[in-house]
């Protein structure tokens, strides 16, 4: 129902959950976020190592004391409608993947991803990933694309996200990170809106970058907007950002302009 993500050089847990209680109008039945503590905060030193997720069937409110006291440079958040699976902690978003032959608690995530949209052929994907080794933990379509990724993963998410992106049938708009990139987070949108923040860094700092469903889950963060089009990629790393478009190319900015939303 609702996307929020970042990659900055400082604490975005709180950008997270506010731009969650900005899209709460809308309705959800669970919400949760994924935060990369390898990423390095402003003095230098990462909070801690790999993915770490919280979710909630509970209100935003809740999942946020859940996540008092923690801090991280690179998250994505969620609130979700369900369509495939009952609300419930387990269907709830973010969803992980630890890779083929493990299941939660064997080994540390290695992708997380949160969904907006309906994934039309997620029986055939879930059947070709199972026969690969994948071990699935929820009912929902959304768990498929966070396999696939995986599978396609060789050390650069916006690869294969790309690839991933090209098996799927329906509507999507999703944020992803991976274990192995702390300050990566790659989007990607067809039938679903996603768009990207740009921040203002300045003194060194890099400019803080954000992707949302909609703009106003940024209100007060930021003004500046990338409007992702239908089949686009983004890839955000930290303080720079590249948008692909369906072919793989990348789209220069007066293709992809930034736009002052007030
Ligand atoms: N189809 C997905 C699910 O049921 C995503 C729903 C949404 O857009 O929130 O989990």
């Amino acid at each position: 129902c609702g996307i929020v993500g970042a990659v900055a050089t400082a604490d975005i847990v709180g950008v997270l959950v506010q731009g969650l209680q900005r899209l709460e109008y809308r309705g959800y039945d669970s919400c949760g976020l994924a935060l990369h503590l390898g990423a390095p905060l402003a003095d230098g030193a990462a909070p801690g190592r790999g993915l770490w997720r919280a979710r909630s069937t509970a209100r935003v409110s809740e999942l946020a004391a859940q996540v008092q006291g923690v801090a991280a440079a690179t998250g994505i958040a969620h609130t979700r409608w369900a369509t495939h699976g009952a609300p419930a902690v387990h269907n709830a978003h973010p969803h992980v993947s630890h890779g083929p032959g493990a299941a939660a608690g064997q080994r540390p995530a290695r992708v997380a991803l949160v969904h907006n949209g309906i994934i039309e052929n997620h029986d055939a994907l879930r059947a070709e990933l199972q026969a690969l080794g994948y071990v699935f933990e929820s009912q929902t379509d959304t768990e498929v694309i966070a396999h696939l990724i995986d599978s396609l993963y060789t050390g650069d998410l916006a690869e294969a996200v790309h690839r991933a992106a090209q098996r799927l049938q329906g509507a999507y708009a999703i944020a992803v990170l991976h274990h192995d990139e702390p300050q990566r987070l790659v989007g990607a949108r067809a039938g679903s809106p996603l768009v990207l923040g740009v921040g203002t860094g300045g003194d060194g700092v890099p400019a803080p970058l954000y992707l949302a469903s909609d703009a106003l889950a940024l209100a007060g963060v930021t003004d500046r907007f990338v409007f992702l089009a239908e089949g686009d990629v983004v890839d955000i790393q930290l303080g720079r950002w590249r948008v692909l478009g369906r072919d793989g190319t990348r789209l220069d900015d007066a293709q992809r302009p930034i736009k002052t939303v007030q």
